[in-house]
């Protein structure tokens, strides 16, 4: 079946001729859906009805507020399967995957019905005598959100539930590949909106290219911009909001590293390494993409970990038997294929997969490949791949390991396997990201706790949980005297 989608402007569906499509990644025949391209005239209205929206919505009873929230997770929770097929089907990640994030798309909602109840200003004691203080976290106001694929529900939820919850009103832009995923959302929201009777135009979603994110970043009256996606178009979005003094903050790409110490169960690292590189295709910004191992280990570590990637099952998203779905579209499966080659004339070894994979069904499917013996400074080692496309690299001791994890221009996720207490805490402190895994996979977060990296992985406040407020609020200090 294939949707026609619409734009959601102001609380009402608008049509417009369906243009774009969105396919299938696991069989190229199947059309997801059929949606409009909208440019700078769907900007403007958007921005102007959620402009209308945010006098009521910031001054509404935060029970109002935690009610829409509420409705939207409790949706979301009951409808899992489907919205969790639908994903899996327009992304491609595998079935249990696509459910998982949906489940974690209506634990964010849940989360944040609560976080809009709770107080969140101080009273505090003044220096001069009589005079009292408060802060205050008020609403911002309009709120531009532009989203990447790889998480197509979780990210737009984990965007627009905090704005919401302290009383912005938003404006989302979806990527392109996965449109009806957010638009399922965006109905729900839609409706859940109209029971509770929220301000028509609290929440608006428009679909279009990137040229469109840029001109909702440069809009005048969009007063805070929240950008996950690659690095090198966060740059541009960071300047172009500077520029007005906009707030933002921005999520990108990463290499993320997994050392494996010469003291760590095998298995245990074995199990690591697969799932943070490989699982949901490896397009993930958390997934582990340079494996740096001690020398110790290094062999029978690299053997163990390639007869688990060589037994992966590669195949349709929805397949129950399928343990890795396809790459979202063609050009990520020609970028990994290429990162492949690169990685092979820089003088890696392919320890397993590196050729092209063809099945029955047409799609952009990509063997999982595991390339050893490759150096910090190859490109396989220092550009984001996004695909089932990991590497290793020799060390002799922990000391090289966290020098060369070190290494590089991101910083979102690090992961250490080893049985000794001193490393694992030395490397809690001393690993330049910002999170920090030890006998986990580098992928794999909490909802209701701070995410982001450092270095060119983030810019501007941790998005999630209790730190969401910092980006979606303003504080205001007031003083009396009676
Ligand atoms: P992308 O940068 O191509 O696109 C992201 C979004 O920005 C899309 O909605 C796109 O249409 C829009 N866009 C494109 N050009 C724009 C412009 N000039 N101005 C404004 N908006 C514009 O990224 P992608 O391919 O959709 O996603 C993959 C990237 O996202 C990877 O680099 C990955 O690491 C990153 N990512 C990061 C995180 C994180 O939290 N750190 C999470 C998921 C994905």
């Amino acid at each position: 079946m294939t949707d026609t989608l619409a734009h959601f402007i102001g609380g009402e569906r608008v049509s417009a001729d369906a243009v774009e499509e969105s396919r299938n990644p696991s069989n190229t025949n199947d059309v997801v859906a059929k949606l409009p391209r909208g440019g700078e005239a769907e900007v403007n209205a958007a921005v102007a009805a959620a402009k209308q929206a945010f006098p009521a919505w910031s001054d509404a009873s935060p029970e109002l507020r935690s009610d829409l929230l509420d409705k939207v997770g409790d949706t979301i929770l009951k409808r899992r399967e489907e919205l969790g097929r639908l994903l899996s089907r327009e992304e491609g990640k595998t079935l249990p995957e696509g459910i998982g994030e949906t489940v974690r798309a209506g634990r964010i909602f849940k989360y944040f019905a609560g976080e809009a109840l709770r107080r969140h200003g101080q009273n505090l004691d003044s220096v001069r005598p009589g005079v009292e203080i408060q802060t205050y976290r008020q609403a911002v106001g309009v709120y531009g959100l532009i989203t990447p694929w790889n998480f197509p529900i979780a990210i737009p939820a984990w965007k627009s539930a905090p704005a919401l919850a302290f009383g912005n009103t938003v404006v989302i832009k979806p990527a392109g590949p996965t449109p009806a995923i957010a638009a399922a959302l965006a109905q729900i929201i839609h409706e859940a909106a109209e029971a509770v009777g929220a301000p028509k135009g609290v929440f608006n979603m428009i679909f279009g290219p990137g040229a469109m994110g840029a001109k909702l970043v440069e809009h005048k009256d969009v007063d805070g911009i929240s950008f996950t996606g690659s690095q090198t178009v966060g740059a541009s979005v960071a300047e172009a909001a500077m520029k007005r003094q906009a707030r933002v903050q921005l999520e990108m790409g990463g290499k993320n590293p997994l050392i494996v110490l010469d003291d760590a169960d095998l298995d245990r690292a074995v199990m690591v390494a697969l799932d943070g590189s490989f699982y949901a295709t490896g397009q993930r910004c958390t997934a582990s993409s340079r494996i740096i191992v001690a020398d110790a280990i290094h062999d029978r570590f690299v053997e163990a970990l390639a007869e688990k990637v060589a037994a992966l099952r590669v195949g349709d998203a929805l397949d129950p038997n399928t343990q890795m779905g396809p790459a979202v579209s063609e050009d990520q499966m020609e970028t990994s294929y290429r990162y492949i080659d690169i990685a092979k004339s820089e003088g890696g070894r392919v320890v397993t997969g590196g050729g092209r994979l063809k099945l029955d069904n047409p799609g952009w499917y990509v063997q999982p490949t595991l390339i050893a013996d490759t150096h910090k400074d190859m490109r396989i080692n220092c550009e984001e791949v996004f695909g089932p496309v990991a590497s290793t690299v020799r060390v002799k001791d922990y000391d090289e390991a966290l020098a060369v994890a070190n290494d590089g221009d991101f910083g979102l996720s690090a992961g250490i396997v080893t049985t000794s207490l001193k490393y694992a805490r030395d490397f809690q402190r001393r690993a330049k990201a910002g999170m920090v895994m030890v006998n986990l996979p580098t992928a794999g977060v909490d909802y209701h706790v701070p995410f982001g990296g450092i270095k060119k992985s983030s810019y501007g406040a941790r998005e999630q949980g209790f730190a969401a407020i910092e980006f979606y609020t303003q504080t205001k200090t007031a003083y009396s005297w009676a």
